[in-house]
């Protein structure tokens, strides 16, 4: 198979980014269990904001804002689950 360069993500991660994170469920890489982000513990301070998840206290995600610049990382997620319609 052929593969092409990652311009190609635009659209299909345009689209899947797109999503209220509310009501998105999430796989945690700690214990393995599924539920929405909406009921994660949220931890907000100057440096950025870490998402542990609710069950097994395992770092879920990560957001590290400045003033032009924004880093996410997800690792603590394997799947992220989005309906649409
Ligand atoms: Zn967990």
């Amino acid at each position: 198979m052929q593969h092409v360069d990652g311009n190609a993500l635009a659209g299909p991660f345009a689209d899947f980014f797109s999503f209220d994170v509310t009501t998105a469920t999430a796989r945690c890489n700690g214990c393995g269990s599924v539920g929405e982000l909406a009921r994660a513990m949220v931890y907000r301070s100057g440096a950025g904001t870490v998402v542990r998840c609710s069950t097994c206290d395992h770092v879920l995600a990560t957001l590290v804002e400045t003033g032009d610049r924004a880093w996410i990382s997800l690792s603590g997620v394997s799947a992220i689950e989005v309906r649409r319609g």
